[in-house]
C-alpha cells in the first residue's frame, strides 16, 4: 500500500498535481485504489470542485471524504482542504465503499444492510467509518454490528468542522454526493491484507464515583440525583461562563462501557444544571471524573505505539478526537501521535467522536485516539527498527499527575472505608431490632410497629395475633434447654415464612420468651383467626429429634379506632389467657 498526498489551494493548480501524478505512477491502470478528501472548510463549492477534478483526471477511481476539525497527514496538522490517494499493491486486496443515507434508512436498516454486505464478501478483513455528527446515540448503530464477523475489525471517525463547538458536518462519496446525514463505509480486505487497531486515551480517573441517576440522549442531567453541572462546579469550581467547554475539556468524564474504558467530554452546561455531552452514557453507568496530564498521555501513547510497529504497517488510520487538538494547543495539535510518524505514512483527521470494536463490541469514544494500522503482505521483519526511534520516556513524573495519584488513592480508599462503615452500620441497625435466637423483630421494634399502625388505622385496619407454646416448661424439663430452642426456632421459621400468601403482610416479632406477637395489615378479625388457626395446625405437624409435636395457643383481636397500644395489647393478651383456659391448642378471637 502506498499514500501520495496533495493539497487543495487552487482547482487548476491541482488540476495540474492529479495530472503529473497520473503520469508518473498509472493509477488509471491500478485496479485498486482511491482518494480521500479531508475538509476543514464545510463549503459544497469547494468540496464540489475537489471531486471533480478527481473525477476529470481519475474518472475509473473511486473516493470519498468528510468534514473534519484539522486534517491529519503523516501525523502533521496538513491544510485545510487535503485529497490523499491510496494505492493497492497486491492484486488480491479488495475495496469498496458505500454512503448510507440515514433520512432514507433507519439505523437498523443500515447496520443491516452492512452485515449482509460482509456476508457477501468474505474477503472483508476491516470497516473504515466515516459518520455525519449524529442527532441521537450511536449506541444503537453500535449495537446493530454486533453480529458480524468477530474478525473483522471496525474503526473511523465523526465528521466535523472547523468550528468544535458546532453541529455542522458532511461526508461525500463518488456517485452519492454531499450529504449531512450519512454513514460512508469502505470495506477492506484481501487474502494480503492485514489490519490492527488501537485506542488510546491517556486520561486518568481521578477522585470518587458518581451514578448517572438521570440523562436523555447526550444531555446528562443528573449525577447520584444531583444536577451533574453542580458536579463540576462543586468538585472542579468550574463555572457556568463561556469557558465552560474549555474549562472541562481536561476533565471528562471517565467509565466502563462493553469491559472498554470510554470518555465523554461536557460541551456546554444548561439552565436547567443539566451538561450537554459529546454523546450519549447509560442510565446507571458508574462515571468518574478523569484528568488529562500531558506527561502520562505522551507516555501511554508511546507504549501503544509499540504494538503498532510491531504490526509494520505499510499505512496509518488516525481518528484524534478535535478536544485533543485543543488540549495540546500550548505545544503542536499533533504533538502527542508524533511517535507514529517513525512508523508509516499516515493520513486521517479531528474527529468528534472516533470509533473502535474491541472484544466484538464497537464503541462510540470521545477524547480518543484510535488508529489502524493496514499493511499488504507479510512483515518483513523490520518493525522493531522503528521503535527505536522513539522519544525516552518522561521519568520525571510532573507534580500535577503525582497530586492526581494521590486523590485518586485517597479517594478510593474512603470509598472502600464507607462500605465498610455502611456494612457495620447496617449490621448495628438489624441487633437494635432483631432478636438473636430466632430472629424475628424484638419486643421494642413489634410495639413501634404496631404504634405505627394504630396512627394510620382510620385508613388501613389491621389484627394483632398473640401465641404461646403449651407447656413449653416440660419440653425443657424432660429434653433440655437445647430441644426448647429446637422448638422455638420451628416456630419462628413459621411466622417467618414469606413465601406463604396468607404471611405476606404479616410482621412477625418475639413478644418474651415463648410468646409471640403477630401484626396483620390490612386484615379483619376473621381473617386473622382463619390464619390464626393454620399456623395453629402446621405447628403442630411439625417433628423435633427428641420431643413429640406441640402446640400453641392464640389470641386475636382487630385494633379498634379508640384503641391505645396498652388497650390493644391488653385484649390480645386477653384473648391468649381465654384460649389457654379453655384447655389449650385453639385460637380464641375478642
Ligand atoms: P403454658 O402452656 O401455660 O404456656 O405453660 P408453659 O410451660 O409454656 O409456660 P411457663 O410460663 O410456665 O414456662 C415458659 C418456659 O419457657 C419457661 C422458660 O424456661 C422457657 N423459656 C423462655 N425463653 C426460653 C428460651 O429462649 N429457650 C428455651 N429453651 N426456653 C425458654
Ligand atoms: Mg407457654
Ligand atoms: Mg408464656
Amino acid at each position: 500500500m502506498k499514500q501520495y498526498k496533495f493539497e487543495y489551494g487552487d482547482r487548476e493548480l491541482f488540476l495540474k498535481e492529479l495530472g503529473a501524478f497520473r503520469n508518473q505512477c498509472g493509477l488509471e491502470g491500478i485496479r485498486a485504489g482511491m482518494f480521500q478528501v479531508f475538509t476543514e472548510v464545510l463549503d459544497w463549492d469547494v468540496i464540489h470542485k475537489v471531486c471533480g477534478a478527481i473525477e476529470e483526471v481519475f474518472p475509473k477511481v473511486p473516493y470519498m471524504g468528510c468534514s473534519t476539525s484539522g486534517n491529519i497527514v503523516d501525523c502533521r496538522l496538513s491544510n485545510s482542504v487535503t485529497v490523499v490517494c491510496t494505492a493497492f499493491e497486491c492484486s488480491s486486496t479488495e475495496m469498496k465503499i458505500y454512503q448510507y443515507d440515514m433520512g432514507e434508512n433507519s439505523i437498523e436498516g443500515i447496520t443491516e444492510m452492512i452485515s449482509e454486505e460482509t456476508k457477501r464478501n468474505p474477503w472483508v478483513k476491516a470497516i473504515e467509518m466515516f459518520f455525519t455528527i449524529p442527532e441521537t446515540s450511536t449506541t444503537r448503530f453500535c449495537d446493530g454490528l454486533k453480529g458480524i464477523r468477530e474478525d473483522i475489525q471496525i474503526f473511523g471517525g465523526v465528521a466535523c468542522s472547523d468550528d468544535i463547538t458546532s453541529d455542522a458536518s458532511c461526508v461525500f462519496s463518488k456517485g452519492e454526493g454531499i450529504s449531512e446525514h450519512a454513514i460512508l463505509i469502505l470495506f477492506y480486505g484481501g487474502e494480503n491484507f492485514y489490519v490492527d487497531s488501537i485506542n488510546v486515551t491517556g486520561w486518568k480517573p481521578l477522585g470518587r464515583k458518581f451514578r448517572v441517576t438521570k440523562s436523555e440522549g447526550s444531555i446528562l442531567q443528573e449525577l447520584d440525583g444531583i444536577p451533574a453541572y453542580e458536579v463540576y462546579r462543586k468538585y472542579l469550581n468550574i463555572k457556568n461562563d463561556e469557558n465552560f467547554f474549555y474549562n472541562t475539556l481536561e476533565f471528562p468524564l471517565f467509565y466502563e462501557h462493553n469491559n472498554t474504558t470510554i470518555l465523554r467530554t461536557p460541551v456546554a452546561s444548561n439552565a436547567d444544571g443539566s451538561i450537554t455531552m459529546t454523546s450519549d452514557i447509560d442510565i446507571g453507568s458508574v462515571v468518574r471524573i478523569s484528568y488529562g496530564d500531558p506527561g502520562t498521555i505522551v507516555e501511554s501513547i508511546r507504549h501503544d505505539s509499540r504494538r503498532i510497529a510491531e504490526f509494520e504497517p505499510d499505512l496509518l488510520r488516525i481518528f484524534s478526537c478535535a478536544a485533543r487538538r485543543t488540549f495540546w494547543t500550548s505545544k503542536e495539535p499533533t504533538y502527542e501521535i508524533q511517535p507514529f510518524q517513525e512508523i508509516a505514512p499516515s493520513c486521517g483527521f479531528f474527529s468528534h467522536g472516533e470509533f473502535l470494536r474491541t472484544n466484538g463490541n464497537l464503541n462510540q469514544h470521545n477524547v480518543t485516539l484510535v488508529i489502524a494500522a493496514m499493511r499488504e503482505g507479510e512483515k518483513k521483519g523490520g518493525g522493531q527498527a522503528a521503535v527505536k526511534g522513539e522519544v525516552d520516556s518522561l521519568s520525571r513524573v510532573p507534580l500535577v499527575s503525582r497530586l492526581a495519584t494521590f486523590i485518586s488513592v485517597t479517594s478510593l480508599e474512603l470509598e472502600e472505608m464507607n462500605k465498610k462503615l455502611a456494612f457495620v452500620n447496617e449490621k448495628l441497625r438489624l441487633a437494635a431490632i432483631i432478636d438473636g435466637l430466632t430472629g424475628l423483630y424484638n419486643r421494642k421494634e413489634i410495639q413501634a410497629q404496631i404504634v405505627r399502625a394504630l396512627g394510620r388505622v382510620k385508613k388501613e385496619k389491621f389484627s394483632l395475633v398473640m401465641l404461646d407454646i403449651d407447656d413449653f416448661k416440660q419440653v425443657n424439663d424432660t429434653f433440655g434447654h437445647q430441644e426448647g430452642d429446637n422448638v422455638l426456632m420451628a416456630l419462628s421459621g413459621l411466622l417467618q415464612n414469606k413465601g406463604s400468601i396468607y404471611m405476606q403482610s404479616v410482621s412477625a416479632g418475639r413478644w418474651g420468651g415463648e410468646e409471640f406477637m403477630m401484626l396483620l395489615q390490612n386484615t379483619d378479625m376473621s381473617s386473622a383467626a382463619y390464619i390464626a388457626d393454620l399456623i395453629r395446625q402446621c405447628f403442630a405437624n411439625i417433628h423435633y429429634p427428641s420431643a413429640r409435636p406441640q402446640t400453641i395457643s392464640l389470641g386475636v383481636t382487630q385494633a379498634l379506632e379508640e384503641d391505645t397500644l396498652d388497650t390493644l395489647c391488653t385484649r390480645v393478651d386477653m384473648a391468649l389467657y381465654k384460649a389457654k383456659k379453655e384447655g389449650k391448642n385453639r385460637v380464641i378471637a375478642l
